[in-house]
């Protein structure tokens, strides 16, 4: 079975990535004189729940399925982050996750917490009203924890803005009210924004430029790999191509592309028109008028490519200490949550290569997440251009903080958007008073 829109690929599985995400929250305690109740209130997530799924299946029989809903921090703002489907879903790799929300909604400074959700399931073994029946009971038996000033989710993985239309109208049919507000990422006639496709590959264009003039590269000669050809990466190498970029490499999971001025719509098409949906068509006869032009090489050549920006848009953990000494890129674009492992991180510190980390390069798509869930309580909807012109202020404005604090601090760009995002969290922790003020 295949679901429209939501295409299919394996994750690999994390069980650390928690440990990973711990770590650099470690890294910016050094930067930053955090109080003992702000590191205790971060030391764990706020709520973990843990749910029972039962699902009617086709044939008759029931299957309960483990969901997930974690609150790691709500002291900003109700939790937000997405809700996942995937065989490798556990609970480390969705506290991970939503770890990452709190700091990119603090780093970004919008008044959101951070949460994440997640079901272990393999939608592709479900037919679409299977698909429909869990993602309608995981509201039910989640419904208490969510809600426009609870949680608010969002798609991630393997779920889609029709996923997004069913739990919404689940949600709706409970409260019997309607509460758009309480997930974002829908459908545009069902309340969702204008924009919201394209947020997160426009966030990262922005940020990625203003990089560019502060690491001296030119576009009219910078080339660039694309790891990962989905929501994200598919409209970022559009968006860099349509700016003079030249794109040297993309992928999809099941192979990579290398050429030169190698033009996104014109793999797409292929992609599209493909017998399995994959870029492979690129080399196969009847697809493409001149299929010289491009080599095929594995996703692991990509990422080791003499490039000027590598952009990870696919995957957790692909930037490890197996392969770090083997990049060679000068700027690393995480648009994928957790592409880069803390020991990965090391290595590219010391080759001098400029990480513009997940929490600020992907953050488009949270903060046009956040203006989906204004204009539904608002009841009033902007055009396409206002929701980018107010994306472009939040986000080059973070770039800009973020960058200053990496400088004064002489601190790698990662560890400045943690010391960033802490600052602000732990005023928010503070403000209830410390133990200083209590003793006094
Ligand atoms: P998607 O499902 O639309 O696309 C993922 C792409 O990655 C697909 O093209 C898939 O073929 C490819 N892929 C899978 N395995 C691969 C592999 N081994 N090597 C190379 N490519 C592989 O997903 P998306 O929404 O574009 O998200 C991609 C990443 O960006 C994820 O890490 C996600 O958490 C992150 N992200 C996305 C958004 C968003 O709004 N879409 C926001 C923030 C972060």
């Amino acid at each position: 079975m295949h679901v429209a829109g939501i295409s299919y690929f394996k994750v690999i599985i994390t069980t650390d990535l928690f440990q990973n995400a711990k770590a650099q929250l470690e890294e910016a305690y050094k930067h930053f004189p955090a109080s003992k109740e702000t590191k205790a209130v971060l030391e764990n997530p706020q709520k973990v729940i843990q749910a029972s799924i039962p699902v009617r299946m086709d044939d008759g029989s029931l299957k309960v399925f483990q969901g997930y809903r974690v609150h790691y921090n709500t002291t900003r703002g109700p939790a937000k982050g997405g809700i996942r489907f995937h065989p490798d879903v556990n609970l480390e790799e969705v506290k991970a996750l939503a770890l990452w929300m709190t700091f990119k909604c603090a780093a970004v400074d919008i008044p959101l917490g951070g949460g994440k959700g997640g079901v272990i399931v393999d939608p592709r073994k479900l037919t679409t009203r299977e698909l429909e029946r869990l993602s309608r009971a995981y509201i039910d038996e989640l419904f208490d924890f969510i809600g426009p000033d609870k949680d608010i989710p969002a798609p991630d993985v393997y779920t889609n803005e029709k996923v997004m239309a069913w739990m919404v109208d689940e949600y709706n049919k409970i409260v019997r009210h309607q509460h758009y507000g309480t997930i974002t990422g829908k459908p545009v006639s069902r309340g969702g924004s204008l924009g919201r496709n394209k947020a997160t590959a426009l966030g990262a264009y922005y940020v990625l430029k203003k990089a560019c003039e502060t690491q001296g590269i030119n576009p009219g000669n910078a080339r660039v790999a694309v790891q990962g050809f989905g929501n994200a990466g598919y409209h970022l190498a559009k968006m860099l191509y349509d700016d003079g970029f030249n794109i040297v490499a993309v992928s999809d999971s099941r192979t990579a592309v290398k050429g030169d001025h190698i033009n996104p719509d014109e793999v797409m098409e292929i992609k599209a028109a493909c017998h399995n949906k994959s870029m492979e068509c690129v080399f196969e006869d009847g697809y493409v008028k001149d299929n010289t032009k491009y080599q095929k090489i594995t996703n692991d050549e990509l990422l080791e490519l003499d490039v000027d920006i590598l952009i990870p848009a696919a995957l957790e953990k692909v930037i490890t200490e197996d392969n770090a000494e083997k990049i060679k890129a000068k700027m690393v674009v995480e648009v994928a949550n957790g592409p880069t492992t803390i020991e990965a991180d090391k290595v590219l510190e010391k080759k001098n290569v400029f990480v513009l980390p997940d929490i600020l390069a992907n953050s488009g798509g949270v903060t046009v997440s956040y203006f989906e869930w204004v204009q539904n309580r608002q009841g009033y909807y902007w055009e396409e251009e206002e929701v980018y012109k107010r994306l472009k202020k939040i986000i080059e404005a973070a770039f800009d903080k973020i960058y200053h604090v990496s400088k004064e601090k002489k601190i790698n760009m990662r560890t400045a958007a943690y010391v960033v995002a802490l600052e602000r969290l732990s005023a928010a922790i503070d403000s209830h008073g410390t133990e200083e003020y209590f003793k006094n």
